[in-house]
């Protein structure tokens, strides 16, 4: 760290003497021309080598690390293409107990001329004991060269933790390490400006800054260094996380909203007084959040989170009816065709007897019975009060000027550049998106951290039980005759064939043959076929029957997903179920136990398949929505259950987003102070952070 050769992180590698022309231009085919894209190539994994002294050579489980000569090679062949090399080592210090070592490579006939006699290695993987001998398959490996050079070098390679780098464009791994290690030599790093605000965001960081966590995530001193650095960094992706999620949010309040009060809350009153039910206390906590968003001036931004069949859908109404108050339209988007006709459904018989217009909009159908409201109105939705559609409804927005509320069903993926197609005549409606999609608390503040979020963790009181049953198909004649019994008491059953895409010709198919074989078991009861290669009429037709009651048991594929609330069904049957994520059987799930009734799913799985029963027995032990994504979560990391909603972002290299909770708030009180102090991050000392929260932010959005 002297002044005279000290590099910054924008020195140009062509600049470092240390580095090898051929070395250079290696780097550089793989995008790494400057000392901080260098040091920006993190070790994906550690060995720790610091405890090299030899204790003898024993099987593991573990892979370990040891320093060995070799003392014999040979090839052995299988036939012209396949065979294999081994190399017979002892340890290279000293070998009191005088054991052998046998490294084997499978068809890697070259490994003859990279490994020779007499020369030294450090080797990484797991021994296994094979008819008496000890091999190391596959070991990874690195040469030490016995030269002076060498020699000095050794220090970077044994006797410490050790960063094991992903390698490409033809880099070694020892000899990348021996480059990041010199370069960090000579790094100026109080020339690395920080990410995160002075003063130290938190005790626990109060050496750090980030030239320092440079140095030691590629060459910590020991574990509990380690674990500190990778904190740090991790708190700086999450506060990276938090500005920009925080900014969408600074965005979409800095446009014109409306005031919505509540009035008189007439309407809202003889709506929720016309139920044959009282709201939960969660649903009315949820209901009187959104009313005070609705009151203020700024357009509201809020998430109603809550787990399937906890009622979502009349809090929505009860707030798209304060919309309507206050003189203004309300619309509700479904993510489906059968969603948006079930809502339009629901909201007929819940609001035309109120005197209010309601009027769908698909791509398919459009159905009002409305004149238009004003005289002097215009465009065809200004008559209802109420519109019900499909997202397309999105695309409509100047046709809705006087859109107050848009409540947005299911839809995980509703991002800043559809919002910002909201804004009509220079307003932005107040936004309310709904999800029973349960992710944990700390994966909302990242996806969702530009909502407000209510939570609805309370279900209605009448709900009969649900008992989950992992079964193969062996028992399917049992199963066949429990769903008969259920039938004759009046009840209606779901049986469900996986979906992988909407468009997989043989899920129709295999969804096909099922209502043909559920067709015979269950005769001479009444059976419905439902897939998504379907029009959607005869789509309609199927499910309005099934609805009605006239359709006992409905085959059909995950079309019948979200939202579908027919509270007499409480038998589900799930083919395949191994095939589907913990979350989204869940939702499959709720699409019984509505009633008062007790309900039954079966998750069908394949007869050997353990790993499947293992997985899907936290179905069996909970209908705790939270619990389950948690579990999701862990098992299948958050891409899953995010689906697209976090493409765009870059992973997370040093966080974790179930460990690291306490972090991630952290992370967003401190980027809420950055941003009170600074909204624009304008600050000549933020310009790193500036490019690194816009960089996403849609071009769309613009903020006075
Ligand atoms: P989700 O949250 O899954 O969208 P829904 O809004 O579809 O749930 O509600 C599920 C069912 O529960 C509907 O039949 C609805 O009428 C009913 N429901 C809603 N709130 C209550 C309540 N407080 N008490 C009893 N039933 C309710
Ligand atoms: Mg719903």
């Amino acid at each position: 760290m002297t002044s005279a050769a000290s590099y910054t992180l924008t020195t140009p590698l062509e600049a470092v003497p240390d580095l090898t022309s051929p070395m250079v231009k290696m780097l550089a085919n793989e995008g790494i021309t400057t000392v901080g894209e260098l040091l920006a190539e993190f070790p994906f994994r550690y060995e720790d080598r610091s405890q090299m002294e030899f204790k003898g050579f024993t099987p593991s489980l573990e892979p370990v690390c040891h320093h060995v000569r070799v003392t014999r090679g040979r090839t052995v062949r299988f036939g012209r293409r396949s065979g294999f090399f081994e190399a017979a080592c002892e340890a290279a210090q000293s070998n009191p107990l005088n054991q052998q070592l046998t490294l084997r490579w499978f068809n890697m006939p070259f490994m003859n001329r990279t490994i020779a006699v007499d020369m030294e290695l450090i080797v990484y993987g797991k021994i296994k004991e094979i008819k008496g001998r000890l091999v190391m398959g596959h070991p990874e490996y690195e040469i030490v060269r016995g030269d002076a050079e060498d020699a000095g070098a050794l220090q970077i390679h044994t006797g410490r933790i050790v960063p094991i780098y992903r390698l490409r464009g033809g880099l070694r791994q020892k000899l990348l390490r021996a480059v990041i290690w010199q370069v960090l030599q000579k790094v100026d790093d109080s020339s690395v400006a920080d990410r995160l605000p002075k003063p130290k965001a938190d005790r626990e960081f109060a050496g750090l800054h980030r030239g320092k966590a440079l140095c030691d995530v590629h060459f910590p001193i020991g574990k509990s260094e380690l674990e500190l650095t990778r904190r740090y960094l991790a708190l700086e992706e999450f506060y990276i996380l938090q500005l920009r999620v925080l900014r969408r949010r600074l965005l979409w309040r800095a446009n014109t909203g409306w005031q919505q009060p509540v009035h008189q809350g007439q309407l809202a009153q003889s709506f929720l007084k016309s139920l044959p039910f009282t709201l939960t206390e969660a649903q009315q906590r949820s209901l009187d959040e959104i009313r005070r968003d609705m009151t203020a001036p700024e357009p509201m931004n809020r998430l109603l989170h809550g787990d399937v069949g906890s009622g979502k859908t009349v809090v929505a109404l009860a707030a798209m009816l304060q919309a309507v108050e206050a003189g203004h339209q309300a619309a509700l988007m479904a993510p489906t065709q059968i969603l948006a006709e079930q809502h339009y459904a629901n909201a007929c018989r819940w609001l035309e007897p109120l005197g209010l217009r309601v009027a769908l909009r698909t791509a398919e159908r459009k159905e009002d019975n409305v004149a238009p409201l004003f005289q002097n109105q215009k465009t065809s939705h200004d008559g209802a009060h109420i519109l019900i559609g499909t997202h397309a409804l999105l695309f409509d927005a100047d046709a809705m000027p006087q859109l107050g509320l848009a409540v947005i069903d299911e839809q995980h993926k509703f991002g800043v550049a559809q919002r910002a197609r909201l804004i009509a005549a220079g307003h932005a409606p107040d936004v309310l998106v709904l999800t029973a999609t349960p992710i944990p608390r700390t994966l909302a503040l990242t996806v969702y951290g530009d909502l407000d979020v209510s939570t609805i963790d309370e279900k209605p009181l009448d709900r009969g039980q649900i008992v989950t049953l992992v079964r193969t198909e062996k028992k399917l004649a049992d199963i066949a005759k429990f769903i008969r019994g259920q039938i004759e008491e009046g009840r209606q059953a779901y049986i469900v064939y996986p979906l992988i895409d909407e468009s997989d010709k043989l899920v129709a198919k295999a969804a096909t043959a099922g209502f043909k074989e559920w067709s015979d078991l269950l005769a001479p009861h009444l059976v419905g076929l439902m897939h998504g290669k379907m029009d959607s009429a005869p789509k309609n037709e199927v499910m309005s029957r099934f609805r009605s009651g006239e359709i006992n048991a409905l085959v059909s594929t995950t079309v019948i997903e979200v939202g579908v609330d027919i509270p007499n069904a409480n038998v589900m049957v799930i083919f395949n179920a191994e095939r589907f994520g913990l979350a989204q059987l869940h939702q499959l799930r709720g699409r019984i136990g509505r009633g008062a009734h007790r309900s039954h799913c079966v998750l069908m799985i394949a007869e050997k398949d353990v790993e499947a029963r293992d997985r899907l027995n936290i179905l069996v032990e909970t209908t705790d929505g939270f619990r389950i994504a948690e579990e999701d979560l862990r098992r299948r990391g958050p891409g899953d259950l995010l689906g697209s909603a976090q493409s765009g972002e870059a992973p997370l290299k040093f966080a974790d987003l179930l460990g690291d909770t306490r972090l991630l708030t952290l992370a967003r009180r401190i980027a809420e102070r950055t941003l009170s102090e600074d909204p624009t991050l304008s600050d000549p000392g933020r310009e790193e952070l500036r490019m690194l929260v816009l960089e996403t932010d849609a071009p769309a959005a613009t903020l006075q």
